[in-house]
């Protein structure tokens, strides 16, 4: 086996996976090692609850991936690989306690006489915005898609100025700043479209009243009625599979089981890797590190800059998800109706209200009383993830504590996971079943993973937190993961952070990653 690679990698999340194929593709020489028993980190499936049934252990909505630059790049050498797109014309939709629900399809006169159901006056406002969007995204998408640097950023602003003049680059940092209820409430009239768009918020730990928020809803409500949600078949993991599959045909190395126990480093140079097993790795130009800021600290035992060292420890997690896999012989029997069989995902978020009451119980401690929850429907897309008339259900229950402290609704006396997570879960089951009766009789298997169970399979995944790190302002743009260090750069010659911790932060888009194999590489 080799012990001297141009490049080690730590972990095999998808960002470290992308920047390993980018720089083999470069001719370095890679080594990624994970301590896992399979690669992908939060981009994985398997059977977890019964043979025949493929679950994405975390993320199922794959369109950042599909939309992302490293995709445009080597999207078809992953396609030669067995990857394929499950795309979708109906990407979301929420329901609601009143028995009505409200959903985003791609055919515009379809979202629109749904939303005019609810308010006239909003259709009009969504014409306008969809009218809009692709002005906007271009602005939007190169701020997301830049390296983060003082001089991007006010790049990007310098040519908003000059487009739109001095009131809308204001309007569009106004716009950045902006909690969702801000926006939505300033936006739209309709309390069911300001919950429907403002459930994405919460995806990426933007409660209803944080600044900054306002951008997701906005992007993800846009985004869906323009290019519905990619899911990949088969399952998430393919993705991955495809990445190894293309990393290791072009002589890298992938391997798991592989603990990276420390970062070598010497005289303020990194120098390789030692595993878990004691084997020593040399790294000849860069140790990349796809790990959270803290267990950069561990790994490296500091970096002996305080600046850096401090605000790596002090690097803030968002609050945890839990996750419920179901193998079922039915979709869920809405009671809303079965159009809601069409969509990727039915978030059962009803109101701001709600979901800033879950979030400051969750922020608390507390499990909360009435979680939001994002019931995937992955089968609709892709069939094939099941036997023939079967389903699978992906059931993310945001947001939970990491650490429990009680219980919102005074009912769960557990506060270790290991108890609370079957009470917590029956919790979200009950929520379930009050928009899908009898949902219950359709569970053939079920698989329960705690935030616990996250983070123990992805130290990555710091008390659940599914984004290494809050996203919210004070660790966003040019302070993700710290201000100076947004490329990835660390005080250590030659090594490197990637991964969600690291602007543009989380998702599949594989962002981090990507802009990282480039600077290395020279583009
Ligand atoms: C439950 C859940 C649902 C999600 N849903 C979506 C979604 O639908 N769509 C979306 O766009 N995003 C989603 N996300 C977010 C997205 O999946 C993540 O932000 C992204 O995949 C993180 O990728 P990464 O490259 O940072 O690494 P990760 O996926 O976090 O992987 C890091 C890897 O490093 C390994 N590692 C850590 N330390 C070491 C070490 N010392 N030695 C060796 N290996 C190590 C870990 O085991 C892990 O495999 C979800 C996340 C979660 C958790």
């Amino acid at each position: 086996m080799d012990t001297t690679f141009d490049a080690i990698l730590i972990g095999a999340g998808h960002n470290a996976l992308a920047c390993a194929l980018h720089l083999s593709a470069k001719g370095w020489k890679v080594g990624v090692f994970e301590q896992a028993a399979q690669p992908g980190g939060a981009v994985r499936s398997g059977e977890y609850t019964l043979p025949g049934f493929r679950h994405d252990w975390a993320a199922m909505n794959m369109s950042l991936f599909a939309g992302s630059q490293f995709f445009k790049a080597y999207g078809p050498a992953l396609m030669a690989r067995g990857l394929e797109l499950a795309p979708t014309t109906h990407p979301f939709a929420s329901v609601f306690p009143d028995g009505r629900w409200l959903g985003i399809s791609t055919d515009p006169a379809q979202t629109r006489a749904r939303i005019a159901a609810f308010s006239v006056t909003d259709a009009a406002t969504w014409d306008k915005l969809v009218a809009a969007f692709p002005a906007d995204a271009n602005h939007l998408f190169a701020l997301l898609g830049s390296p983060m640097k003082m001089r991007a950023f006010a790049s990007i602003f310098w040519r908003i100025w000059r487009e739109r003049g001095l009131s809308g680059a204001q309007d569009l940092g106004k716009f950045l700043l902006s909690s969702p209820r801000a926006w939505l409430e300033q936006t739209f009239a309709s309390p069911h479209l300001r919950a429907t768009l403002g459930a994405w918020g919460l995806h990426l730990d933007y409660a209803p009243d944080v600044a900054g928020g306002a951008l997701f809803p906005y992007l993800e409500g846009m985004a869906g009625q323009a290019f519905g949600m990619v899911l990949a078949k088969g399952g998430a993991g393919r993705v991955t599979e495809a990445l190894v599959a293309e990393i290791e045909a072009r002589g890298g190395v992938v391997e798991c089981s592989a603990p990276v126990a420390r970062i070598l480093h010497s005289g303020g140079t990194a120098t390789g890797v030692e595993l878990a097993d004691g084997r020593k790795l040399v790294a000849r130009k860069a140790v990349i590190a796809g790990v959270a800021p803290k267990g950069l600290m561990q790994l490296t035992g500091g970096t002996g800059d305080a600046g850096f060292d401090g605000a790596m420890q002090g690097f803030r997690h968002a609050p945890g998800t839990m996750m419920i896999h179901l193998a079922m012989d039915a979709l869920p029997p809405w009671a809303a109706g079965t159009d809601l069989h069409r969509f990727a995902y039915v978030h059962l978020a009803p109101s701001l209200d709600q979901m800033a009451r879950t979030y400051s119980q969750a922020q608390a401690g507390l499990l909360p009383n009435e979680p939001a929850l994002v019931v995937g429907q992955a089968t609709v897309v892709d069939p094939s993830r099941a036997p023939d008339g079967k389903h699978v259900l992906w059931l993310q229950v945001r947001m939970v504590p990491g650490t429990i402290l009680g219980d919102a609704a005074g009912q769960i006396g557990a506060t270790d996971w290991a108890e609370a997570a079957g009470p917590m879960a029956e919790r979200a089951l009950d929520i379930l079943d009050r928009y899908a009766p009898g949902v219950r009789g359709h569970i053939l298997g079920q698989r329960i993973v705690s935030p616990a169970e996250l983070e123990a399979d992805n130290p990555n995944l710091v008390g659940g937190d599914q984004i290494c790190g809050s996203h919210h302002l004070s660790q966003h743009f040019i302070y993700r993961p710290v201000r100076g260090h947004t490329d990835g750069s660390t005080p250590i010659r030659n090594l490197h952070l990637t991964g969600a911790a690291v602007w543009p932060g989380a998702g599949t888009g594989a962002g981090p990653g990507w802009l990282l194999a480039q600077k290395l590489a020279g583009a």
